[in-house]
């Protein structure tokens, strides 16, 4: 997995959010950190560089080549671990497919010795070409991240757990609860478009109660011509867009996790027309 530099370029909102926060006299990032969205690699990387700025012990500066920043770099930090199913096993664990129990006391034990660094653990998955993939009910399950639920809200100093995934709804709920959640927008081109719902949409965030029925038809006048699933995922895309270029705020975020239960509840079947109507009230009344 090559570290790349140009994570700060393609996510200036995050990598400024947590820099400040690190920067700050008390080191002030939340423990438990959740990533999520569709590009892991992204959120890998992301969770790196944060890594290397806790870890710092030369400049303080992106360009730092300290011993701390060039391990990181190279992703071969002895504070900076990666724990999936592929990672970090202990030599006496033979399960294949999990993050599994003997892999959280281990965590757990190692964290009883104090360590002159920033202890980063990275949680996430692995496809079978080594890339990295999100965390989900199969491969990090309930007995071993109950096992370490305590660690999770009361981690030793110096020490954050980054969680990776594609969809917060993926991920036990009990570990959600326990970390902060950010969403990593894919900055992919390739499925990032939303040229059938740009009309629709435009300036829908300033839309007042009487406009509600008024982007519902525009929105449902579209499945017309095409999937509704390709419609919601198009507003979800405009969504994000826009968050990339306005930040972080909550309105946003809380009108892309709207469109996300849209496209869920689509593929539980439920009817199209009530699915767009749901979504116009989201977008426009609540957030
Ligand atoms: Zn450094």
């Amino acid at each position: 997995m090559p570290y790349s530099n140009s994570i700060r370029e393609t996510y200036p909102f995050l990598t400024k959010y947590f820099e400040n926060g690190i920067n700050s006299s008390d080191k002030n990032i939340a423990h438990c950190i959740l990533f999520y969205g569709s590009d892991l690699e992204a959120q890998y990387n992301l969770a790196l560089e944060i890594a290397r700025m806790l870890n710092c012990k030369g400049t303080h500066t992106p360009e730092c080549d300290c011993l701390n920043c060039r391990w990181i770099r190279e992703n071969n930090h002895p504070a900076v671990l990666t724990v999936s199913k592929v990672d970090n096993k202990p030599a006496d664990d033979t399960s294949k497919t999990v993050i599994s129990i003997t892999q959280a006391r281990k965590i757990k034990n190692d964290l009883l010795v104090t360590s002159e660094y920033h202890r980063v653990y990275i949680f996430c998955d692995k496809d079978a070409d080594g890339n990295i993939q999100g965390l989900n009910g199969i491969n990090f399950q309930e007995d071993a991240a109950n096992a370490l639920l305590k660690t999770f809200e009361e981690p030793p100093s110096a020490t954050t757990f980054f969680f990776l995934t594609k969809d917060k709804t993926d991920m036990i709920t009990t570990v959600v609860s326990r970390a902060q959640s950010f969403f990593v927008p894919s900055m992919k081109a390739e499925d990032n478009s939303f040229e059938i719902v740009r009309e629709a949409m435009e300036g829908y965030p300033s839309l007042e109660r009487d406009g509600v029925l008024d982007l519902n038809d525009k929105l449902y006048a579209l499945t017309g011509e095409n999937e509704p699933l390709t419609v919601l995922t198009q507003v979800q895309n405009y969504i994000g867009a826009l968050i990339k270029s306005n930040g972080l705020n909550t309105k946003l975020l809380h009108d892309f996790n709207a469109a996300e239960t849209a496209k869920k509840q689509l593929q539980l079947n439920m009817n199209a027309q009530n699915v767009i109507e749901n979504l116009a009230f989201e977008l426009v009344l609540n957030g």
